[in-house]
């Protein structure tokens, strides 16, 4: 027999969730089937950051979401971040960040809201399919819709300045702007994302796609560098999340200088601050959108190496890329230190990724070129 605790009223109408949805998705079904606020039926929410309540908003919010949908803590448990992707802690960059940074500029004061796809919506409205957002729109490496491959937001289409909501319309959730009257439409039929990339978005698209399969612990595609373990994948990309985001590695730059802004011929962000000027020292899941898109595809430009450019359609016309693309440039300007840990962490790569690493770093220490570190 269920014993429900009288202190939490159980809610007349609770959706069941889908075994592959987000928990925030299923909480705004919820409050969208009983036509209540998130915020009204559930304050605690409302002061936590998104990714914080996806991963582990702790078990006395779980036992009270749980009585209060009648279903048991282990469906709810199921829901979070770290059960539906296994290898989630590998990736440092996408650990729960401490509640004092989590409030960023994007994020003022509706800090749990849905990223919204019109396309899918559009679909869900038409078709009746039920709407529901799967674990993968939660991690801060999601920026695309992994269905349509389209950019997600939080702002109306339409007015593009009130963010939309999540409604209820008799049997499904349908989007809606309360401002303005936008309602989303059909989308047309388009082509599937490719699975050869051309351009920065499916170059985005597709890492996207290999980070989520390889969190779930399923061996990513060998688009990248051949056959590779869902583990060495994810090594390799916080290895690079690493180098391109931390400033200060270049002895011939400034301090505040980061290798991702070396990639400005793959940067569709058109803005005059650096890179280190937009995010500081503030964790991933602070950074707006489109610097985040930035290193994304920095760090795919790199795994690439010239490759890149057939995938990109252009290259850098500074300094001249040699077959070790981009080592060539990053090495020779790195600090001793620096270098020295990089080729720590790249010993665990598979070699054919170590090779222009390796070559790179055999040609600068026979010349003796390495940068010199005034640090040290
Ligand atoms: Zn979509
Ligand atoms: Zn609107």
């Amino acid at each position: 027999m269920l014993v429900y605790d009288l202190a939490v009223p159980p809610l007349p109408f609770a959706p069941r969730p889908f075994s592959d949805e987000l928990l925030l998705s299923w909480l705004c079904r919820l409050a969208a089937a009983n036509h209540v606020r998130l915020s009204g039926f559930f304050p605690e929410v409302q002061a936590m950051s998104r990714y914080r309540l996806n991963c582990d908003p702790g078990e006395e919010i779980i036992a009270r979401l749980a009585a209060m949908a009648r279903l048991p803590q282990s469906a709810l448990h199921r829901l979070l971040l770290p059960n539906q992707f296994p290898n989630l802690s590998l990736l440092s960059f996408l650990r729960v960040p401490e509640p004092s940074v989590v409030s960023s500029p994007e994020d003022p004061s509706d800090s749990i809201s849905l990223p919204f796809c019109s396309d899918c919506a559009g679909e869900g409205e038409h078709t009746h399919r039920s709407l529901y957002w799967q674990a993968e729109a939660g991690l801060f490496t999601t920026l695309l819709c992994q269905r349509h491959g389209t950019p997600v937001g939080r702002y109306c289409p339409g007015c593009n300045r009130s963010p939309l909501t999540l409604a209820w319309s008799q049997t499904h959730p349908i989007v809606r702007c309360l401002r303005c009257d936008w309602r989303p439409v059909t989308p047309p039929k388009r082509e599937p994302v490719s699975s050869n990339p051309l351009g920065s978005r499916q170059l985005l698209f597709r890492l996207q796609c290999d980070i989520v399969a390889a969190l779930r612990d399923q061996a990513p595609s060998s688009f990248w560098c051949g056959p590779i373990t869902a583990v060495q994948f994810l090594r390799v990309v916080d290895d690079l999340y690493w180098l391109l985001r931390t400033p200060g590695l270049s002895a011939l730059c400034a301090k505040k200088f980061t290798f991702t802004e070396g990639f400005s011929w793959t940067s569709s962000y058109r803005d005059s601050r650096t890179l280190f000027n937009r995010i500081q020292y503030l964790p991933f899941s602070a950074w707006d959108i489109f610097s985040r898109a930035e290193l994304l595809v920095a760090i795919a430009t790199t795994v690439l190496g010239n490759r890149a450019f057939g995938t990109l359609g252009r290259q850098p016309y500074y300094p001249e890329p040699t077959a070790c693309y981009p080592w060539d440039w990053i090495m020779p300007s790195m600090r001793k230190a620096s270098a020295q840990e990089l080729m720590r962490r790249v010993a665990k790569w598979p070699p054919a990724m170590r090779l222009p690493i390796t070559i790179t770093g055999g040609e600068l220490a026979r010349s003796g070129l390495f940068a010199t570190d005034s640090t040290s």
